[in-house]
């Protein structure tokens, strides 16, 4: 379904993705793991095509997504589905408003639309909380809501920047059982993380990225990295998902949680 095949994306001399190979079949979940910089980001947004690549190709079912006509390039963005770690939702929408919007956008009538939205907020559990607005949610609710706007499209590729970096245990465990209910429905799900729990707790295949190197690419993997590895990978982890009842074992030496900044940069390049 996907291949990136030799791409190379820098800024300024920095090669942030460095003759990336990757191949990804229909239906896959794929977590992307690495420290803060290492190019995750920027290999999820160079598949939306919101990122111009210095070389390389990228083909979605056999199209070449780096040449796509504007007017194809959003066509094709109604295939994927995207959620980022601080969710994006319109602030002056209800969580019904901010689900069908995109909908709304393409013209689909009323009745199909309410329709849609309403069966897409009923897998992530937000039907009883319709008519409230970003502000009145919690984290976990803000995140099922944005996975409702993903979803909304039947998109066949959901990409997840981080989408429980802000998150605590429970919520994080609740976004993964919709994120895993999403891929047995088929669609393909890619998601950088820098949470070993998530990693763990998912156990499907596991692509480690370093300074835009796919340097470990391993199938029902864990995470895997010890502490030397993350030690030498520059990798801090985030604890919210360790589970209350294991919170009392020794941190890692390295346990600070991490800000991940999710890609502005990138989506600013997206709405140009
Ligand atoms: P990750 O998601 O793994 O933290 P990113 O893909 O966000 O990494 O960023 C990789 C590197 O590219 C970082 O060093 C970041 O500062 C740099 N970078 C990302 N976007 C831009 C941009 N628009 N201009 C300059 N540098 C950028």
């Amino acid at each position: 379904m996907i291949k990136f095949t030799d791409i190379v994306k820098k800024y300024g001399e920095r090669k942030v993705l460095d003759h990336v190979n990757l191949e990804i079949d229909g239906g896959e979940f794929v977590t992307i793991v690495g420290p803060s910089g290492a190019g995750k980001s920027t290999l999820l947004y160079a598949l939306i095509g919101g990122i111009r690549m210095d070389s390389g190709s990228i083909t979605v079912d056999g199209y070449e997504i780096t040449e796509f006509k504007p007017s194809a390039l959003q066509e094709y963005r109604r295939k994927v589905g995207m959620i980022f770690q601080d969710y994006k939702l319109l602030e002056n929408k209800t969580v019904y408003e901010n689900a069908a919007f995109a909908l709304e956008v393409c013209g689909w009538k009323d009745g199909d639309i309410e329709e849609r939205t309403y069966e897409v907020l009923d897998l992530v559990g937000m039907i009883d909380h319709s008519d409230k607005f970003p502000h009145q949610l919690a984290g976990g609710e803000g995140q099922r809501t944005a996975i409702a706007r993903a979803l909304v499209h039947r998109p066949k590729l959901l990409i997840a920047d981080e989408p429980t970096g802000n998150l605590d245990y429970w919520n994080t465990k609740q976004i993964l059982d919709i994120l895993k209910k999403v891929n047995e429905s088929g669609t393909t799900v890619l998601m950088a993380t820098h949470n070993r729990e998530v990693v763990d707790e998912m156990h499907r295949r596991v692509l480690i990225l370093n300074q835009g190197v796919i340097i470990s690419d391993k199938e029902n993997s864990g995470y895997e990295l010890d502490h030397t590895d993350e030690w030498a990978l520059g990798i801090r982890h985030h604890e919210a998902f360790i589970h209350p009842a294991t919170k009392a074992h020794p941190k890692s030496d390295h346990a600070e949680s991490s800000e991940k900044e999710v890609g502005d940069i990138e989506i600013t390049e997206i709405r140009h």
